[in-house]
């Protein structure tokens, strides 16, 4: 099995994320693609408020729910505590011991992979799947860039500037968050009345 890891807070989730994952499952033909949903983001809970994580889950559900091959994960979730991709990699590799495991980050996380806990862990685990993103340097795969040591590759796709913190603020002040995100989610923010007042 060729399966796809795209962790992220998704918070919430957008058309940026799930452009991602359906290209990279289309160019690198993987079975899966699951996205999994970090419990606590370690290196953002810190910096401003994040959604209960079950909310950020049911989000990211509702979203991919019917579309062949992308799949919500909750193992970060059900795993507890400060969310390592290193665990998850690791937790993966055995529960499916024949898979090639291909790990997603858009442009702007390959400079900061270098902060993770276990990183060498990581790295001879996966292959790394770059995507492109506005406002974040292309990435350099040769020897002395971000990636040198990696087993990697970049696949392109069309450039959406779209970001979860730009999304919390429209909700926050009313506008309109309809066609950035999928609708069946946005319906999941309404029903729960997510982002109504960090005001
Ligand atoms: P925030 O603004 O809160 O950081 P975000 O939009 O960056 O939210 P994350 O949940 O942090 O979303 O990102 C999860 C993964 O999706 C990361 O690897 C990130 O680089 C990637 N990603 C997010 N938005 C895009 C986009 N518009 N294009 C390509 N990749 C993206
Ligand atoms: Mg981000």
């Amino acid at each position: 099995m060729r399966l796809g890891i795209f962790g992220g807070t998704f918070d919430p989730i957008h058309v940026g994320h799930l452009v991602a994952a359906v290209n990279a499952r289309h160019a690198l033909a993987l079975d899966r693609v699951l996205l999994v949903v970090a419990n606590e983001p370690w290196q953002k809970v810190a910096e401003r408020p994040v959604t209960p994580a079950r909310d950020r889950l049911a989000m990211v559900e509702a979203a991919v729910a019917g579309h062949p091959g992308l799949e919500a994960s909750a193992m970060e979730i059900e795993r507890g505590g400060p969310s390592y991709t290193a665990d998850t990699v690791e937790e993966l590799v055995r529960r499916f011991r024949d898979a090639e495991l291909f790990l997603l980050v858009g442009a702007d996380v390959v400079a900061d992979l270098k902060s993770w806990e276990r990183i060498d862990a990581v790295r001879d685990a996966v292959t790394l799947v770059a995507v492109n993103r506005p406002g974040a340097e292309t990435v350099e795969l040769g020897p002395g860039g971000p990636l040198d040591g990696w087993r990697a590759l970049a696949i392109e796709i069309p450039d959406l500037e779209i970001s979860s913190t730009d999304l919390r603020d429209r909700a926050r002040t009313g506008r309109p968050l309809d066609y950035l995100v999928p609708e069946p989610a946005i319906r999941v923010i309404r029903a729960r009345r997510l982002y109504a007042d960090q005001g």
